[in-house]
């Protein structure tokens, strides 16, 4: 049997299910065949895989491409995350007239986006919940996301005027109309912030930790409760994104029954890696903020026993012009979509000893459920041939100039990471090999947008 790429006996991860020696073949962007150890096959290319492991391409389910410099950041965000494992992302998609502007964005995403990509709709009017239904089946489009952080006085200073929790209830009941419909949430409560933030920095406070003084993790659980009880009377799944406090999780492990709407937990790689602590200063700025060691570690059991499902990078790349002056001015968010498999490979399985098959399932299998990708997320004939090939026994270290994203700083800048990607391989195509970009992506991009079914 002659395939077109076989990556030939290495340890394949199958997502939620285990390792096992082996060769994957593919053929038209397919996997066409799993071969045991051994198995001759001829191939038009065969990537030696022997002691590294096969993983599926991380799907990034949390982004923002266009924050940085705007469609730029397809091209830029896209070929960082070529580099690095990641052939799949979902980013935020904002706009007053979606039905209007979502075809162009979509346009740039093909035009210049390397690995494949999808939307959420973000919610911030009434209007885009009005017309949620009949855009999902147009643009094929199954989640939402509204912003709690977006209420008020700190919405209408970014132009929102009707984020309330009346939007979020005709959301999750707009939500519940779509078939897979999903509902995910910004949880803090900008309300009550004030009450904290101005004492602290009345105090001449400019530490990284008072970011995290001046939005406790409760504000988050707080929200939580609210938009899990919600989504279970309006019968909608919701998902808590960027989840950042233990107790957040623990409200949620409470509330979870067989019989209501799934509560779903997404949180992002600095929340289980970077705590209020870390020597970044305004690097560190996010929201919601960074936390203590003992939210990291209750976070890092969530991933290992499956109560928290995706984890994503949040990636935002601003230049670093923007990460100051001080705490209080700075910009929110960093960039992270390249570190999502140092981080969980090296913290969560060497250091943590979470299985590497519990750690691929947050970045593939169930970010493809949870979004209903079609043809994404397991190593299974007929399903995409997307690939991660890391080499275990290397190792990362940060350098942001290493990637050609649009933001000029990483918030892990220096650290290191045992385990190193060592290819990226999208459909069958191989984008980047040793850190370098192989596939001829200036002419031809090649990323595909994800149409879900619904
Ligand atoms: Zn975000």
């Amino acid at each position: 049997m002659s395939y077109d790429l076989v990556l030939e006996n290495g340890e394949i991860v199958f997502p939620g299910e285990g390792v096992q020696r082996g060769s994957v073949a593919v053929r038209d962007g397919r996997i066409v065949a799993i071969l045991a150890k051994g198995e001759a096959a001829t191939a038009t290319r065969v990537i030696d895989c022997t002691d590294r492991w096969i993983l599926p391409g991380a799907i990034d389910p949390h982004t923002h491409i266009g924050f940085g410099a705007k469609e730029e950041d397809w091209t830029t965000g896209s070929r960082t995350a070529a580099l690095a494992g990641v052939t799949g992302l979902m980013t935020f998609w904002r706009s007053d007239d979606l039905g209007r502007l979502t075809d162009p964005w979509r346009e740039q995403g093909e035009t210049r986006s390397v690995i494949d990509f999808g939307f959420h709709f973000g919610v911030t009017a009434r209007r885009h919940v009005e017309e949620f239904p009949a855009l999902a089946r147009r643009f094929g489009v199954t989640s939402l996301k509204v912003y709690l952080m977006y209420k008020g006085e700190t919405g209408r200073a970014k132009g929102f005027e009707e984020v309330d929790d009346a939007l979020l209830f005709a959301a999750l009941q707009a939500g519940a109309k779509v078939p897979g419909g999903v509902v995910g949430v910004h949880c803090e409560n900008t309300e009550v912030i004030p009450v904290f933030r101005y004492p602290v920095k009345a105090s001449g406070r400019m530490d990284l930790g008072a970011w995290d003084d001046q939005s406790p993790g409760f504000l988050e659980t707080e929200n939580v409760f609210r938009v899990a009880y919600f989504g279970e009377k309006a019968g909608c799944p919701v998902n808590i994104v960027h989840m950042s406090a233990l107790e957040s999780l623990d409200l949620v492990r409470h509330m979870r029954r067989p019989d209501r709407p799934a509560i779903n937990v997404e949180t992002c790689c600095h929340y289980l890696t970077l705590s209020r602590d870390a020597d970044i200063g305004d690097l560190g700025k996010v929201n919601p903020p960074l936390r203590s060691r003992k939210d990291i570690d209750g976070l890092w059991e969530g991933v290992r026993d499956g109560a928290i499902q995706t984890i994503g990078s949040d990636h935002v790349a601003r230049k670093r012009a923007t990460k100051g002056p001080d705490i209080w001015q700075a910009s929110a968010g960093f960039p992270g979509i390249a570190q999502i498999w140092p981080a969980l490979v090296s913290e969560g399985h060497f250091a943590r000893g979470i299985p590497i098959e519990t750690l691929a399932a947050t970045t593939s299998r169930n970010v493809a459920a949870l979004y209903r990708l079609p043809r994404k997320g397991r190593i299974a004939p007929g399903y995409d041939a997307d690939f991660a090939i890391i080499d275990p026994d290397g190792e990362t270290i940060v350098h942001h100039g290493d990637y050609p994203s649009h933001s000029d700083y990483s918030p892990y800048e220096g650290k290191r990471f045992k385990g190193a990607v060592t290819q990226t391989v999208l459909r069958g195509r191989v984008l980047s090999e040793n850190g370098v970009l192989t596939a001829d992506h200036a002419t031809h991009p090649g990323g595909q947008y994800l149409f879900r079914a619904n």
